[in-house]
């Protein structure tokens, strides 16, 4: 019933000439009516990843925007400014934005009400520390982070989870530990939205999914998609995950 969301983030990575030979790699592995695919590159590759996207069945996303239109913030880029090139989604209080660069609950949804207004999807991500699952604490960290969710537009969101302990780091959740997380943020977001925005609503996984796991994780039942780091950075591996999708199928 929910179409799955698989996302490519690049993070600090790429060159102009290498999104475009990615892109027509990626699109050439990709058949219609499959999940929907976004890939965020840095800004630098905005444009050209724009051009070559456009008129195929994949949407390019930004990995971050400020919450204002426009204004005295050096170094910042607005939604707006993203929207007017063509970018269809922001990626929105990415842990390592919350830890390098001081993002809280309350920036990451100002920045995704902005995006919003601008016309792009939203992909936020929320997700527990290591210290915080050893802890027991991880539904507690999901409550609060999701609090925010309530001021945003359903239609034009998706939630990443994404353990902080999974990123970058090659240990994933189990499928078991992802079902868990996502079938309570989507009771959190029945109370916070309303049972019809949790049902639609997609919430992707996020943490070291590679080929070789992205099957069983995207085969649970809440666990409709995924926010790829490192493994999408190249588009035969991203291009497997996608096709692990339940309903994908592949083309060689
Ligand atoms: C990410 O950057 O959102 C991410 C999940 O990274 P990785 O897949 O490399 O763990």
């Amino acid at each position: 019933m929910r179409r799955p969301l698989v996302a490519a983030n690049w993070k600090m990575h790429g060159t102009i000439d290498g999104v475009q030979r990615y892109l027509e790699t990626l699109v050439g592995r990709l058949q219609g009516g499959g999940p929907q695919v976004v890939v965020c590159p840095p800004y630098t590759l905005l444009p050209a990843a724009v051009m070559v996207a456009t008129g195929s069945a994949v949407e390019i996303g930004a990995q971050n925007c400020h919450w204002e239109e426009k204004g005295a913030f050096t170094g910042e880029i607005a939604a707006p400014m993203l929207a007017e090139l063509g970018v269809k989604w922001a990626v929105v209080g990415h842990s390592e934005r919350r830890q390098y660069f001081a993002e809280t609950d309350a920036t990451a949804a100002a920045r995704a009400r902005a995006a919003q207004r601008a016309g792009l999807g939203v992909i936020f991500c929320l997700g527990e520390t290591l210290d915080q699952r050893e802890g027991g604490e991880t539904l507690a960290v999901l409550e609060r982070q999701s609090a925010v969710l309530a001021g945003l537009e359903p239609a034009r969101l998706a939630v990443a989870y994404e353990p902080v302990w999974a990123i970058g780091t090659g240990r994933n959740a189990t499928p078991e530990q992802a079902q868990e997380a996502h079938a309570f943020l989507r009771q959190r977001i029945a109370s916070l939205l309303g049972t019809d925005a949790a049902t639609g609503l997609r919430i992707l996984y996020g943490g070291s999914v590679k080929p070789d796991n992205a099957a069983a994780i995207l085969a649970q039942p809440d666990v409709d998609g995924a926010l790829v780091g490192g493994a999408s950075l190249d588009a035969e591996a991203f291009s497997a995950i996608i096709h692990a999708a339940p309903g994908s199928s592949r083309v060689d």
